[in-house]
């Protein structure tokens, strides 16, 4: 099986979250997409956040309508209230898995820019392959510039249909491919979202419907 890890706050899902799913579902002929809402995000501090059970519902609807997308708890809060590391998930997915499934992880552009300030960076981009969906600002000519220390690119980018293609070398020699999605435009923020739905100015169409009513019958971002 050909396996994403989508992991993120959801805070709330949006129809951001769910065309990067698609395009990568369709572009890499994912046979799964799982979505993990993180129960201890080690890089943000929002006190506006929904609970990781309201976020884990809201996914659950969210992701419905599409039989490649399935939620995963896998990225709970731990038990010792430690930060959920991504590094560690990958490597709890991966031992959960046959030898045979092929995984990914797939993040925004914005997330994989901010991949040198991840814990065990290094160890993590070459833990798996990984793919990248693009969002404006984002210029993939200049990837090489956001690899963690201890990882270097290997050879010229690739263009293939609808792809553009990198491998990577990190520590013990281990490599990994890159794939960047291009960019869809959909320029949804969650952080934006949640301001929007403080002051009652939310614009439904950036929300699947099931979301949007059960935020409003929570009362959540209030
Ligand atoms: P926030 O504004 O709270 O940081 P976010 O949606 O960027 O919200 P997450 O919910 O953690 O944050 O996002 C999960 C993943 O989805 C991240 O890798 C992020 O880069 C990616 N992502 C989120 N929105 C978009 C979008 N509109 N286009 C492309 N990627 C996105």
């Amino acid at each position: 099986m050909r396996i994403a890890f989508f992991g993120g706050t959801f805070d709330p899902p949006h129809r951001g979250h769910l065309a990067i799913a698609k395009a990568a579902a369709d572009g890499l002929r994912l046979d799964l997409v799982l979505f993990a809402p993180v129960g201890n995000q080690p890089l943000k501090h929002d006190s506006s956040a929904a609970s990781f059970e309201d976020r884990l519902e809201m996914v659950r609807l969210a992701i419905a309508g599409d039989l490649r997308f399935q939620l995963s708890t896998i990225d709970a809060p731990r038990r010792d209230d430690c930060p959920n590391y991504t590094v560690d998930t990958i490597g709890l997915l991966r031992a959960s898995l046959e030898p045979e499934d092929h995984l990914f992880c797939l993040v925004g552009a914005d997330s994989f820019l901010s991949l040198p300030r991840w814990y065990h960076a290094a160890e993590l981009l070459v833990a798996c392959d990984f793919i990248i969906a693009g969002r404006p600002g984002f210029d993939f000519e200049n990837a090489g510039k956001a690899l963690p220390r201890g990882v270097r690119l290997c050879g010229d980018p690739l263009h293939e249909v609808g792809l553009t293609v990198l491998h990577v070398a990190g520590e013990a020699d281990r490599t990994s491919t890159l794939y960047f999605l291009p960019d869809l435009r959909e320029e949804i923020s969650a952080t934006e979202l949640r301001a929007a739905l403080a002051d009652h100015l939310v614009d439904d169409s950036e929300l699947p419907q099931p979301v949007a009513d059960y935020i409003r019958a929570h009362q959540l971002y209030r």
